[in-house]
């Protein structure tokens, strides 16, 4: 088993992931930026090595400092958590050619679906469905219109180094190509380094559906079944739930094993999360994989009761998954919450919710301040219930009980969210949470919170 690894990431994944590793009585190594020296994760990691300012590119994302951070340190291994370098394939190419273990697929496997136009080629070759589309890249507007015209309005510009919603446009009609082709372009350069976009039909009003996978060098791919992700604003998701509800068992099965097909065509090792977009007639489609932990990783632990991160970690020193495919079943309803900071500043008083069902992931302390550096998520809020009910019952609770005095958050918004009869029934798709934003920003107002 591996000694000690480094943890390159902060906030509450860089904790999830120190957590584990002491449980797997592994030393935990946090590289993080100067701003972050005084974080919950710096004082429960067993040492802390600054990598530089609090600018991403300068410490998170800076290549060269992580690995020198493990090597000088004696790391076997790097966590990269999500977001930063999880994705990025040259940093796992750096790791692997010094010797210290990438947790996560091999480089390769990286490169190949961190590129989403490639992966889509990979999975249309291997009989996994996926959005029809512009085959490979689009090279300039005129090219990006005449695709469109055979595939038919409405169309999505999608970045192909794309995450977190950014580099993506819908358009509606020719007439709003040209404008939706450069800022698509642009906004990819700023936020990947990679402006390169290509074409895929938009499904109208479908659900987000994943598969959590985890897979070992033998061979052994296991799902472990999948999270609706379809709460979502601007592309990005506010909240998830496991089991997906009311899914048709046919349907369920059939994009479980796609999801598996998937990853045994990847070559995947390591967790995974292959996802797909359902429309209103049961047909799905693979959109991308995510070769990395994810943020909504809890909600899935809390219906099977496998930890993700020993997994990762298992796996990743050459170990079989501690578990079979037989031996995975999904029990109750979980649901996580995103928690988001509106804006920058001091937490002046905090008290997280507990008691039976809850789970909260957070770095945040009393005095703490929420930086403008940073991702605006700062915590998590992850229930889990018998059934969908009481699992929504429990979320209601726990928004109630949160209090995170001195920055404004969503959590009166996500509350509200939690009363509202769409989300109530269920089955929602991803245009539902921007459709009753204005309602539910009225009944703010009424009852006084500016949110
Ligand atoms: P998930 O499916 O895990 O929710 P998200 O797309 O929401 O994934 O991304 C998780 C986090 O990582 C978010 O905070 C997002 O801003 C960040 N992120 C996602 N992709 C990238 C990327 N390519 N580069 C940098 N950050 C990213
Ligand atoms: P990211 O890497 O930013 O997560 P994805 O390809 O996963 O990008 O897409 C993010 C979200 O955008 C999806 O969850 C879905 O809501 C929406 N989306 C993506 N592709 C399509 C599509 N072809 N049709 C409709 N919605 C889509
Ligand atoms: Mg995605």
């Amino acid at each position: 088993m591996f000694k000690r690894i480094l943890v390159a990431n902060r906030g509450e994944i860089a904790l999830r992931v120190i957590r584990c590793l002491r449980e797997m009585n592994i030393q935990s190594v946090l590289a993080c930026s100067e701003e972050d020296l005084d974080s919950i994760p710096a004082m429960m990691a067993q040492k802390t090595v600054c990598i530089g300012p609090a600018k991403v590119m300068d410490s998170y994302l800076n290549q060269d400092a992580v690995l020198e951070a493990a090597l000088k340190t004696g790391c076997e291994a790097v966590h990269p958590g999500y977001g930063f370098l999880s994705e990025n394939a040259d940093f796992a190419a750096k790791c692997e050619e010094y010797g210290i273990k990438f947790i996560g697929p091999p480089s390769s496997v990286i490169r190949l679906m961190g590129d989403k136009q490639s992966a889509k080629k990979l999975m249309r070759e291997n009989g996994v469905p996926v959005v029809p589309g512009s085959d490979g890249l689009v090279k300039n507007v005129e090219e990006a219109l005449e695709i469109a015209e055979k595939i038919g309005y409405p169309v999505l510009i999608k970045a192909t180094a794309g995450g977190g919603g950014k580099g993506m446009r819908r358009v509606e009609d020719a007439s709003q190509m040209e404008r939706a082709f450069i800022s698509a372009g642009a906004e990819a350069e700023a936020a990947f380094g990679n402006g390169d976009v290509y074409l895929e039909k938009c499904i109208v009003d479908p659900r987000h559906i994943e598969v959590q996978i985890i897979a070992d060098k033998f061979g052994n791919v296991v799902q472990l079944g999948e999270r609706d992700c379809s709460l979502q604003k601007r592309n990005q998701k506010l909240l998830e739930e496991a089991p997906a509800w009311n899914l048709k068992e046919p349907l369920r099965k059939k994009i479980q094993a796609a999801a598996v097909a998937a990853a045994k065509a990847a070559g995947y090792e390591s967790a995974g999360t292959v996802e797909f977009v359902l429309d209103a007639d049961g047909n799905f489609y693979f959109i991308e994989m995510n070769t990395r932990i994810q943020v909504e990783h809890p909600v899935t632990e809390a219906v099977t009761g496998v930890d993700l991160v020993r997994e990762q970690i298992l796996t990743a020193v050459g170990r079989p998954l501690s578990v079979k495919q037989e031996e995975i079943s999904v029990r109750g309803h979980a649901i996580e919450c995103r928690i988001n900071a509106l804006e920058p500043g001091k937490i002046e008083t905090l008290h997280f919710p507990d008691g039976y069902g809850v789970r909260v992931e957070s770095h945040l302390y009393e005095g703490y301040t929420v930086s403008s550096s940073y991702d605006s998520m700062i915590a998590k809020m992850i229930v889990y219930g018998k059934d969908r009910l009481e699992a929504i019952r429990r979320l209601r609770r726990v928004l109630e009980e949160v209090i995170i005095d001195g920055i404004h958050t969503n959590v009166h918004l996500m509350y509200l969210l939690t009363c509202h009869r769409e989300f109530i029934r269920g089955g929602f798709n991803t245009s539902c949470f921007e459709r009753i934003e204005p309602e539910l920003r009225e009944e703010l107002t009424k009852v006084g919170e500016q949110e």
